[in-house]
């Protein structure tokens, strides 16, 4: 056979195999109950959350500190699979970006989403803007949310929660211009609260946003300057998941575990329980962990 042959056989074959995939996937998803699955994957200090909505939409939210998100994407997506329809950065801290950039690097990426509000003057923020712009040329679209706005995908809804427009700047630092997001599908929802502190967790319980959730996202890894008792008491979760892992700040704080404890949400922990896994039904969670 020629090499030109070969290829076009091989290509071929390829083609074939997409079909059978696509055909499976149709006929799968007529016949089961649809599910949400929520990924806390255990990155050690920093957050990565991977969703796949019923319809398969395939989404990432940060991507921890180091290149480990390759390793945890590649447990959850098949083999061929290089594609991921939106991926979410809450804030450009390292231990959020950097298994972002990874990310951008090894998969195309179809919709980026941040709020565009919070820059900083490190290599890791050259970076994102350098590959952002990348997947830009290549088809993908940058979209900048704020508090108000909603994301649909399919059955799943995303619902920003902060940072809200016209930002003050009497707050002392840049984790509060994080992304806040409530992920609706049926009767589940989460919370995901990247590293707000009291701050912006005030400015939710103040806005007009549903802020009730199954799952809670813990803040800014269960730092004490985060999740107060008074926004424990609106978001009134089931499960609250802390994305931690070896640090010096002290993560995740006595007094934020306390109040879990006392509130009576069972806690979940990446450097405890591993990665976490939560299927969604539209009504009930089901938790699965390393443990
Ligand atoms: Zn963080």
């Amino acid at each position: 056979m020629t090499s030109g042959k070969k290829q076009a056989f091989l290509i071929l074959s390829f083609l074939v195999l997409v079909n059978l995939a696509a055909w499976q996937a149709v006929f799968y998803s007529h016949f089961l109950v649809e599910k949400m699955e929520v990924v806390f994957f255990n990155v050690g200090q920093g957050d990565a959350i991977f969703i796949k909505t019923p319809q398969g939409h395939q989404i990432l939210i940060d991507g921890g500190p180091d290149a480990a998100i390759l390793e945890k994407l590649s447990q959850e997506l098949s083999f061929w699979d290089r594609d991921l329809d939106m991926i979410i950065l809450t804030h450009p801290d390292k231990d959020h970006l950097f298994g972002i950039l990874e990310t951008l690097k090894n998969y195309k990426v179809e919709n980026i989403i941040w709020s565009g509000l919070a820059a900083e003057n490190t290599a890791e923020f050259k970076e994102w803007q350098k590959f952002k712009e990348e997947e830009l040329k290549e088809g993908a679209k940058e979209i900048k949310v704020l508090a108000g706005q909603k994301i649909i995908a399919g059955s799943a809804a995303f619902s920003i929660l902060s940072p809200f427009s016209g930002q003050d700047k009497t707050k002392n630092e840049d984790n509060e211009d994080s992304l806040a997001l409530r992920l609706d599908f049926k009767n589940n929802s989460f919370i995901f609260c990247g590293d707000i502190g009291f701050y912006e967790e005030q400015k939710m319980i103040e806005s007009s946003e549903n802020i009730f959730a199954q799952v809670l996202k813990v803040a800014h890894h269960g730092s004490k300057y985060s999740t107060s008792q008074n926004f424990l008491d609106k978001v009134s979760p089931k499960f609250a998941i802390i994305q931690v892992g070896k640090n010096s700040y002290g993560h995740p704080a006595k007094e934020v575990l306390t109040r879990l404890e006392k509130s009576g949400i069972n806690i979940l922990r990446t450097d405890i329980n591993g990665d976490i896994k939560v299927v969604a039904d539209g009504e009930n969670v089901e938790i699965n962990d390393g443990k």
